[in-house]
């Protein structure tokens, strides 16, 4: 992946104005100097989110939310910071300047913008063809009966595949693609497989289109839904993998629900896209549904940046229980908590909506257990419980799925509360629980890495506040103002930053850097002047680097403490503790937000705080 040249960075901060970016996203009222809205991040009726344009940032009085116009992107929008650079770009026309790419990605990189856009105007003649034309009459009283109206079905981009067997094949002919871009993106197969002479055919025929988008809504491959119940085929039909589309990767919906499931910080999971359209448009939007596949510790990843929990519904048939136990591994292996939604006995989603309304669902939603009571209560009801041998079966099964939870405190507390209500020892769970992650070490742990990349702040941002600690002169005495000890704590990879915030070093001045220098170990001296001379990292962002860095760190550990709060039940002293703890970052978090203390670079050294 080429890296966005420095300059841009900051040709880009230049021109975009917050008030201006914030304010296409959401109104903005003035206040005295600075501009106000009902808070995007968290729930509330009135506005405590305030945007400076003096100080070009944002902050929330109610949830701690703050920092600058790219950090603002970066949570709204939910992409990381080359991104957020990327879109700022493009809105204030800026071209990006990317280091050079090797001929292979030049290739790689054509093939998936021309992809891109055959799957863009195959979906606009998809969805033509479903309105416009006689041949989907069928297709069109279909999603009648599904209550499926034409604003949903275009709002959805929901098309119609042509009971041909060359339709698309002739219309992306005609549209200017050629064979190899038509064979690579998977709408067409060729009639002798690996022979490229072969002639063309449709993958999709006779079926109700459903266009699956990634997260930034590009289309990128196709779901096809039988509509004739005598068809061949299965029921759903999806685009094969290709340079654009891997289906491990990929949640239907998430590219329209991702912002209501920030919000919540809560994922609901549905088994197909109907259920989730259905379910979006009744109101309740914090839905995803995986692509006819399980639940894979990618899918897991992408919701844990997202969502603390997730609530799984399920089909109540035998299919559907082993989907969803597969699920659960992967998602406790995320660090999610997982709730388990019921249904009423031959109902799904879409079919319990359109009978009793979306209050009816939701109720359900409110009313889904958490993973472990509802395992609990199932199994108490059932006969074999009331054998030692069935509990002991019972209490290795739990055992397991708590074994690869990653989070140390909440294993320990499902454990307590586990051993409680089976009224077995702790130690004997502890033992079970021991024993199961060693059974399974490679299985956990894969789905361990793969959940984990958000969680760490990037050594790349740690290096650019190392390094304007030393050069940027009031940075240093700001931050030695602020609680960094707390902040810092539990944060990876942050010793030598800590050294520097600790010392007396007077930053840009060579003395005093040169006596700091001669304090440490060889290892860190060198590291550091290596940072020093690094032209490319820009000191300039090392404050706004700072900021994220405390408020990520702190909002990571107030949702892992919500978490353990949760589930203590009715374990006081943990509970007390937890509830302690808690506090101590709240007070941090308002500590950061208050506005008085926000840094700004161009106020003067007064040395007093209010
Ligand atoms: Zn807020």
């Amino acid at each position: 992946m080429p890296r966005i040249a420095q300059e841009t960075v900051e040709q880009v901060a230049a021109a975009s104005d917050i008030v201006a970016v914030i304010g296409s996203y959401f109104p903005l009222k003035r206040a005295g100097t600075e501009f106000r809205a009902i808070c995007p991040f968290h729930q509330e009726k009135t506005p405590s989110f305030f945007v400076n344009p003096s100080k070009q940032s944002y902050y929330c009085h109610g949830c701690g939310a703050g920092g600058a116009v790219f950090q603002f992107l970066m949570q709204y929008e939910n992409v990381d910071f080359p991104e957020a650079v990327r879109r700022l770009a493009s809105r204030g026309g800026i071209t990006i300047i990317e280091d050079a790419l090797s001929p292979e990605e030049e290739t790689k990189q054509s093939l998936r913008k021309r992809l891109l856009r055959l799957h863009f105007e195959a979906a606009a003649w998809l969805q033509s063809n479903l309105l416009r034309t006689k041949a989907a009459a069928h297709a069109r009283s279909y999603l009648q009966d599904r209550g499926i109206n034409i604003e949903t079905a275009k709002r959805w981009q929901i098309g119609y595949a042509p009971n041909t067997w060359d339709s698309l094949v002739r219309w992306g002919t005609a549209a200017g693609f050629v064979k190899e871009e038509l064979i690579e993106s998977g709408l067409v197969k060729l009639r002798e497989e690996g022979n490229p002479r072969s002639r063309l055919y449709d993958r999709f025929r006779d079926r109700l289109m459903f266009p699956i988008n990634n997260d930034f809504g590009e289309v990128v491959a196709f779901s096809g839904r039988v509509l004739d119940p005598k068809a061949k085929g299965g029921k759903y039909v999806n685009s094969p993998e290709t340079p654009l589309f891997s289906k491990g990767n990929l949640l239907f919906g998430l590219h329209q629900s991702k912002r209501f499931i920030a919000h919540a910080r809560q994922a609901i999971v549905l088994e197909g896209q109907l259920d989730l359209i259905t379910t979006f448009e009744a109101g309740i939007q914090n839905v995803v549904a995986p692509q006819g596949t399980a639940l894979t510790a990618r899918h897991a990843a992408l919701l844990r940046r997202f969502a603390d929990e997730v609530i799984l519904f399920f089909d109540a048939d035998a299919a559907g229980q082993r989907a969803a136990e597969r699920a659960l591994e992967v998602l406790f292996s995320a660090g999610l908590q997982v709730r388990i939604g019921e249904m009423p006995a031959g109902e799904d989603p879409d079919s319990l909506i359109r009978k009793l309304g979306s209050d009816a669902f939701r109720a359900r939603v409110e009313s889904a257990e958490d993973f472990f009571d509802f395992q609990v209560n199932q199994e108490s009801s059932a006969a074999e419980s009331k054998t030692t041998a069935g509990k002991v079966a019972f209490a290795r099964k739990m055992s397991q799925f708590i074994s690869v939870v990653p989070d140390l405190v909440l294993r320990d507390t499902l454990i307590s509360r586990l051993a409680s209500r089976l009224k077995i020892p702790r130690e004997t769970m502890q033992q079970m629980v021991h024993s199961s992650a060693s059974q399974i070490p490679g299985r956990a742990l894969e789905a361990q890495v793969a959940a984990e990349p958000q969680m760490a702040m990037p050594p790349h941002k740690l290096a650019v506040i190392c390094k304007a600690a030393l050069i940027v002169p009031n940075l240093l005495r700001e931050i030695r103002r602020q609680p960094w000890k707390s902040i810092l704590q539990h944060v990876d990879g942050a010793e030598l930053i800590s050294k520097i915030f600790a010392s007396a070093l007077e930053p840009g001045e060579t003395a005093s850097i040169a006596a700091f220098f001669a304090s440490l170990p060889k290892s860190e001296a060198a590291m550091l002047s290596l940072l020093l001379a690094d032209k490319v990292l820009n000191e300039q962002m090392g404050q706004l680097y700072w900021i994220q860095l405390a408020s990520d760190e702190l909002q990571r550990r107030k949702r892992q403490l919500e978490s353990v709060l949760r589930l203590t039940g009715d374990d006081l002293a943990a509970q007390q503790q937890a509830n302690e703890e808690l506090k101590e970052v709240l007070d941090l978090e308002s500590w950061f937000t208050d506005i008085s203390r926000l840094p700004s670079p161009g106020r003067e050294q007064s040395g007093s705080i209010q």
